[in-house]
């Protein structure tokens, strides 16, 4: 069977995890490539309702394989915790099932304290982090300051290598911040209570693809956030630290030799967006505040509300050029049956002209949307399971979008749970 990629088409939260969870019964590998723990996919199934950061979203199905890749930012504290949690719901996670990339570079305590440290200097300028590290992490990594995870199987070596990281890491921390310094014993006890616990489950997870490739494995490959996150696609700098493209997959995650056939590109019906940043189509008021309460859109990290707004047609169609999607999953059209007329953003004012072509970076602030709307259909959708049995305003909405992005729509998606969907 082909390898496919599920990504992120808006700013994240398109409902990913539940798209993975659902497919993951048709690949043996599920991969996630890029990112860390700063953003969180909601998956419901018989086992209960979790929240992953880190984990790929094939951890609950048996017999698939799951793997950190390479490209990901592995914080072990954060990743022993959420495994502790998930196994604590009666999943069972082994190395047999979890394989994490020797060539992963780990995430250090000091990540987390330095994002933190540097929102609070910035104030009201601050990007709305998730402190999680991440892009203190990303820095670091492509500063070459990083330790990758196998080097937990050299501890002399590993031991020198964070002694030398831990003294340039402490001159910022001191000299800069005004922070107190890590000291050997603070590092030894991370080790210890972390490091030690995810060693079993690292290995060369480049040559285990290589040979699952080879031998015909098919490979399902999961992405973090969404198009508009892209350190270089996005909206910069309002992005994530790392590349949250499908063409990034097969590098993220030690494999650079696999092709991914089907991008699965997943959109929100309407759009949401977490943190700061140029955020054309948003809502205001009462319309926001019920939009956010019906699509319960606040973030699974961090808890808080979500920036709302109709879906945003100009942004859509770049992300989805950007993931090379071939086919679309819509997440989440339940929740618009509430409204009479449905908003969408169709074009962009910029500078007394509509565009529809999707504005650099620093010209989106000036940006205004074209809201048209599109008729409503007011009733329950959620157990709908065929397309054709959707009402004829949702049906219309759906080929809408469609038209819009000029991409297939394969999948609709009617409900959190994993059966409430309508294949196409
Ligand atoms: P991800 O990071 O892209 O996986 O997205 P999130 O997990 O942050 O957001 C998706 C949220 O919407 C989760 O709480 C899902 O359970 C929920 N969800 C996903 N698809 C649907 C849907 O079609 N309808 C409804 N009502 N909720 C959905």
């Amino acid at each position: 069977m082909a390898n496919s990629a599920i990504v992120g088409v808006n700013w994240g939260d398109e409902g990913k995890g539940r798209m993975v969870d659902l497919l993951t019964e048709n690949y043996d590998i599920v991969v996630r490539f890029q990112g860390g723990g700063n953003a969180g996919h909601t998956v419901i199934n018989d086992r209960g309702k979790f929240a992953l950061h880190l984990l790929p979203s094939g951890i609950f199905r048996e017999g698939v394989v799951n793997i950190l890749g390479n490209g990901v930012a592995l914080d072990p504290e954060n990743l022993w915790k959420e495994m502790t949690e998930v196994m604590g719901k009666g999943v069972s996670i082994t190395p047999d099932n979890l394989k994490i990339s020797s060539r992963a570079s780990l995430l250090m305590p000091w990540h987390r304290d330095l994002d933190e440290l540097e929102e609070r200097r910035l104030k009201d300028k601050k990007f709305g982090s998730t402190k999680q590290g991440i892009a203190p992490f990303y820095s670091d990594k492509y500063q070459k300051k990083t330790v990758l995870a196998g080097e937990l199987f050299y501890p002399e070596k590993l031991r020198a290598h964070l002694r030398d990281l831990m003294e340039w890491k402490n001159l910022i921390l001191t000299s800069v911040y005004g922070a107190e310094p890590y000291t050997e014993e603070r590092l030894d006890e991370w080790l210890s209570s972390y490091c030690e616990r995810i060693k079993p489950f690292i290995c060369d997870t480049g040559e285990y693809l290589k040979r699952a490739h080879d031998e015909g494995k098919s490979i399902l490959f999961e992405a973090q956030l969404g198009s508009l996150r892209d350190i270089d696609y996005g909206i910069h700098p309002f992005t994530t630290s790392s590349n949250t493209l499908a063409a990034y997959a097969p590098i993220g995650s030690g494999c650079p030799q696999v092709k991914i056939t089907n991008v699965i590109g997943v959109v929100k019906a309407y759009s949401t967006c977490v943190g700061e940043g140029p955020f054309v189509c948003e809502m205001e008021g009462e319309e926001a505040e019920r939009l956010r309460q019906e699509g319960a859109e606040y973030g699974a990290k961090t808890g808080r509300p979500r920036r709302v707004g109709p879906i945003d047609l100009v942004a859509t169609r770049y992300g989805a050029e950007m993931q090379a999607a071939t086919e679309i999953a819509l997440t989440k059209l339940d929740v618009l049956s509430y409204l009479d007329k449905i908003p969408v953003c169709s074009h962009y004012e910029l500078d007394g002209e509509i565009v529809d072509i999707f504005p650099f970076p620093a010209a989106l602030d000036d940006a205004k949307p074209v809201i048209e709307y599109l008729d409503g259909w007011k009733c329950d959708i959620s157990k709908v399971r065929r397309f054709e049995d959707l009402p004829e305003a949702a049906r219309e909405y759906v080929l809408y979008v469609q038209r819009a992005i000029g991409c297939p729509i394969t999948y609709v998606s009617v409900g959190p749970e994993r059966e409430s969907i309508i294949i196409r």
